[in-house]
């Protein structure tokens, strides 16, 4: 081989350059990486919605030896707990042997809730031979991606006696499906001149749910009765039902391989379980006894983190006032010198809207997962800015764990911008930096990441819970 210039070697020293997760990989790597991400897309097809995330994750913490944590419970060193929140969202930790006045608590957060469209309470009415549910959806979704395509029904509905009913409809390959309609080319000449975020209201995302009259030439509005009459066949349940109920639809496509390669994965909702299943497998593989642990799947972060089962509910810091009065620490101690990975999605740079972009500072498919140091808007407004020092603490871990990942910030300044659950964490006086996944269409009905950066947050979550 031809021996390298001095310039050459200057450059290998003193640049920095992102890595390609697959160009990295030999074959044994890949197929790693790729079996992965069948485990991943599983965890997907179970889990369309926070519930459903959070029983997920319970049977995966289950299986792994963690057992139901109850508010006062006596903890001590070596238990592996969860905790529900309503089943809406889950806090799983273990209490290790380390004092924590030393090395606080290792925290990981992401959100198990993604964009859809929730039922209104008073749904259910027809139309001109079609019966229809109101809706109003939930967090930043482009209305007009949700017409036309698949949809499956899925929630609870919780009777007055307080038995609640499963609803899951739209999944099997043999179960209905519902729809959004949409206008016809032919005579969409008005619809079509309208901005892309105003061509489809809100109130138009009504959902078709039957077209069958019930039987019975005397009662009024036969197919809302004949759905009603379905549903109570086979939910027992009766329209006041709707009134207690968290019902949504979400698509109805499952998670499946993009590309002739397979290196992608397309599905609904990887923002943000594609950090929630890496936070869960990172935390069930690191079988280490010194660390205390939390991984935190939240609830409500699209609309704000807000409620009792989103981020910023008081439960967090319960459950840490709880673990340090078990090991008899200080508390307010404890977390300020505790770290935070608040694990959420970012945008991947797409050549096919670059100009929203700055190539330098973005997120690229596939360089393994991505740590922002800062989020934001209107210059950098509203992000909490993690410390270089705490940025700098992450990425020794990871060069000694050989963890490939890149820095990003959300899109060019002024393009737009974002943020997620590290402020409210960060506020607590935690140090807090957001990493996570690059996703490509980001709060589209389906979505696309790389198996690469899927895999390649797993092995930073297993470098930092170490
Ligand atoms: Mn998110
Ligand atoms: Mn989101």
């Amino acid at each position: 081989m031809k021996e390298k210039t001095e310039g050459a070697k200057m450059q290998e020293l003193l640049s920095y350059k992102r890595k390609n997760v697959y160009e990295e990989a030999d074959a044994a790597r890949i197929k790693d990486i790729f079996d992965y991400a069948e485990g991943y897309k599983a965890f997907l097809d179970k889990a369309k919605t926070e519930r459903e995330a959070a029983e997920e994750a319970i049977a995966m913490a289950e299986r792994a030896g963690y057992r139901p944590y109850r508010l006062g419970d006596a903890l001590q060193v070596g238990d592996k707990r969860y905790y529900s929140n309503r089943g809406r969202s889950v806090i799983l930790f273990r209490i290790g042997e380390n004092s924590l006045s030393e090395e606080g608590i290792r925290i990981l957060t992401s959100h198990i809730d993604s964009p859809r469209l929730d039922l209104k309470q008073n749904p259910l009415y027809e139309e001109a031979g079609m019966g229809f549910l109101k809706t109003h959806y939930y967090g930043g979704v482009k209305k007009y991606q949700w017409t036309a395509i698949p949809l499956a029904l899925h929630g609870v509905m919780v009777k007055a006696d307080g038995e609640s009913v499963k609803v899951s409809i739209g999944e099997e390959a043999s179960d209905p499906i519902f729809y959004i309609n949409d206008l016809l080319p032919h005579l969409a000449a008005r619809q079509t001149a309208e901005p892309l975020g105003s061509a489809i209201s809100g109130e138009s995302l009504n959902i078709l749910v039957g077209g069958l009259p019930y039987a019975d030439k005397e009662v009024e509005h036969k197919i809302k009765l004949s759905v009603l009459s379905l549903l109570n066949e086979k939910y027992g349940v009766t329209e006041e039902d709707f009134l207690s109920a968290e019902l949504c639809l979400v698509p109805a496509f499952s998670a499946r391989d993009v590309g002739l390669d397979r290196a992608l994965i397309g599905a609904y909702g990887h923002d943000d379980r594609v950090c929630s299943y890496p936070a869960l497998t990172a935390l069930f593989a690191a079988e280490d006894t010194k660390h205390t642990v939390m991984v935190v799947l939240a609830d409500k972060e699209e609309i704000g983190s807000v409620g009792v089962s989103g981020m910023r509910s008081e439960i967090f810091m319960d459950l840490i006032n709880e673990i340090c009065a078990a090991k008899g620490e200080n508390p307010a101690l404890v977390r300020s010198v505790s770290k935070c990975l608040s694990a959420d999605v970012t945008a991947a740079f797409d050549p096919n809207f670059a100009d929203v972009y700055e190539k330098r500072n973005s997120a690229m498919l596939s360089c393994g997962t991505c740590m922002a140091k800062y989020t934001g808007a209107r210059g950098k407004s509203g992000t909490s800015d993690a410390t270089a020092e705490l940025v700098a603490f992450v990425r020794g871990i990871f060069a000694k764990h050989g963890v490939i990942w890149q820095t990003a910030e959300l899109g060019r300044v002024d393009a737009g911008g974002g943020g997620t659950v590290a402020q409210f964490i960060a506020n607590l006086n935690i140090d807090t930096v957001d990493i996570g996944v690059p996703v490509i269409s980001m709060h589209a009905p389906y979505e696309v990441v790389s198996k690469a950066d899927v895999y390649s947050t797993h092995e930073a979550f297993v470098a930092f819970l170490k």
